[in-house]
């Protein structure tokens, strides 16, 4: 089986392109909502981020809040370190007992949509990556149009991640994401077939 990592940046049309694989059938897990569930209900995970980062990350009701965690983060390059040793291993289990599933009922290509694939270093666990990439004052004009946020705090959020240039750079297979919706389908469908070619050849 083939796994694709999709990534890109805060805003650049991530969710959009796998939208597109899901509606034509090829499976997308997704690495944010394996976080989240993991943060919810895997104890081992929640007692060690307890133990890193205190009881100031929990809500009342005693679950982890995921946005104490991220403000206790944010912009600390320590802590997000420590949090990221605790939960990365386990993402990656979760990735990989997902992967043996798909595997047994006979799927061929899959899709990881991964939004800090680089920052994370999960271009290790994929066999390619395809960045949606867009220029940065699209990327800008598009958050400050999705999020209530300011444009101050939608430059924080993007100087937080690695610039999309840089992703592109680093990517198998781009998706420039700057035209309408459906000059991005046209580009899909394209590429989606030269896969279909490249490995039906690499078959023979
Ligand atoms: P994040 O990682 O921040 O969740 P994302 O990479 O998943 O973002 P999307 O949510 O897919 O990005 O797209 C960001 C915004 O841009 C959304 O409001 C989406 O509807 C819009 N958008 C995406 N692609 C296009 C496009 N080609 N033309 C116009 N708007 C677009």
């Amino acid at each position: 089986m083939l796994t694709i990592g999709l990534t890109g940046g805060i805003g650049s049309g991530k969710s959009t392109v796998a939208q597109w694989f899901r509606k034509h059938g090829v499976p997308v897990l997704d690495a944010d909502k394996t976080v989240h569930r993991l943060l919810e209900s895997d104890l081992s995970i929640i007692s060690k981020l307890i133990g890193e980062f205190g009881p100031a990350i929990l809500e009342e009701n005693g679950k982890i809040s995921r946005s104490k965690l991220g403000a206790r983060v944010f912009g600390n390059e320590d802590a997000r370190r420590r949090l990221e040793r605790v939960v990365h291993p386990r993402v990656v289990e979760c990735m990989n007992d997902e992967l043996a599933t798909l595997r047994d009922t006979g799927i061929e290509i899959c899709v990881w949509d991964v939004p800090l694939l680089f920052e994370a270093g999960f271009e290790l666990f994929v066999d390619e990556v395809w960045v949606v990439w867009v220029p940065r004052n699209l990327q800008i004009d598009r958050v400050l149009v999705r999020d209530k946020l300011s444009q101050a705090e939608v430059g924080a959020r993007i100087a937080a991640q690695w610039s999309l240039d840089e992703k592109r750079n680093r990517a198998d297979v781009v998706i420039d994401n700057s035209g309408n919706l459906r000059e991005t389908e046209c580009q899909l469908k394209e590429l989606w077939n030269k896969l279909l070619r490249r490995l039906s050849s690499s078959d023979t």
